[in-house]
């Protein structure tokens, strides 16, 4: 069966807001966004909040604006979270056209079964986001689980990975964990969520270009009549004119069939260079076993604090001479000393 969110041509785009509010308000998104680049309305019914007290959605009152909409304009295709069984079971009676399961659910594999159970045997289309913490695998085993439901049309999401420290985005991208999963699930669509990493609307049009430059095969926007008044997640939702703007200034590159010579070439570099990177790692653990046995001689203790920080001072130092972030040289070199760290402890 196919896969109605796997597109061969543009990417697939979800847009509305945060939280269905009320009829009108969904009917001016609908209304004002385009229709034909935007396949799918997003809206939450039941929203997830992280502290009580807050709005929580619609529920009930919600589904029945949906069915409404649905008859006014019958090319729309409306998705909206599910927590609950019963979420699932409203929802197929108010003919919506796709569930997702919401970040905070995907990390508990007890209510991601509960959601299968419902499902199972209706065909509804499922978008799984991935879970709060970076955990692949929580991530997978949700997926896996709507694969087993019997659900042909499954997606994941990517919305960000919630940290200490989340480098001024709301959820931090870790880009790394999505490009895992495209690695080892080559055939599920993926898509991003920019909202809920950037959690401001300045940060949308450069998260949506890294998104489209990564090959993420479409996008989950939110978008509100007048975001500033939105009742959840009121700094990143964006006006349809100025998701319309930023969508028309997006570049969607393609993959051209044949590798032009110059990136050939680059790419044997990068791959030599790769080469050297771990034999030199491989010799630099080689060294710290050496390191271990002279320790282990004159009775002191594996880690050296002092040193650890000379060691960090001087490659930080390095790092700005060459113009590398010192960051990112900050975080290799925790890894590193870590792994040598471990070799040393595992030395005899
Ligand atoms: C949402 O999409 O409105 C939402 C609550 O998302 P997440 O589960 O990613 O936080
Ligand atoms: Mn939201």
């Amino acid at each position: 069966m196919h896969n109605i969110f796997k597109t061969n041509e543009s990417p697939i785009i979800i847009a509305g807001p945060c939280s269905v509010e009320s009829l009108s308000q969904m009917r001016q998104v609908i209304q004002a966004l385009p229709h034909n680049e935007v396949a799918w309305i997003r809206g939450g019914i039941w929203k997830p909040r992280t502290r009580p007290g807050g709005f929580e959605g619609k529920g009930k009152e919600a589904l029945q604006w949906i069915s409404d909409l649905k008859r006014e304009f019958p090319a729309l295709r409306f998705c909206t979270e599910v927590a609950q069984p019963e979420h699932v079971e409203l929802c197929l009676q108010h003919g919506v056209d796709a569930v997702w399961i919401g970040s905070r659910t995907t990390g508990n594999p007890f209510s991601v079964g509960e959601i299968c159970n419902a499902l199972q045997n209706t065909h509804l289309p499922v978008l799984v986001k991935n879970p709060m913490t970076p955990d692949i695998n929580l991530w997978i085993g949700a997926i896996e689980r709507v694969s087993k439901a019997g659900i042909e049309s499954v997606a994941a999401v990517h919305r960000g990975f919630s940290l200490y420290n989340n480098l001024g985005y709301r959820n931090n991208p870790l880009w790394e964990v999505p490009i895992e999963l495209k690695r080892q699930l080559p055939d599920l669509p993926l898509l991003c969520d920019p909202s809920h990493i950037g959690g401001k609307r300045e940060l949308l049009h450069q998260l949506m270009q890294t998104a489209m430059d990564l090959h993420f095969d479409g996008l989950m926007i939110e978008v509100h009549p007048s975001p500033d008044s939105a009742l959840t997640d009121a700094d990143q939702q964006l006006t349809p004119e100025d998701f319309f703007a930023i969508l028309k200034k997006l570049s969607f590159r393609k993959d051209s069939e044949s590798t032009p010579f110059e990136l050939k070439h680059l790419r044997e570099q990068i791959d030599l260079i790769d080469a050297q990177l771990i034999h030199l790692l491989s010799e630099r653990l080689e060294t710290s076993k050496k390191i271990a046995e002279v320790k282990g001689q004159n009775n002191m203790a594996v880690y050296q604090p002092k040193r650890w920080e000379e060691v960090l001072e001087r490659k930080l130092a390095l790092a700005q001479e060459h113009g590398i972030d010192p960051s990112f040289v900050k975080d290799l070199y925790e890894k590193i000393h870590a792994e040598s760290v471990k070799v040393q402890l595992s030395k005899d």
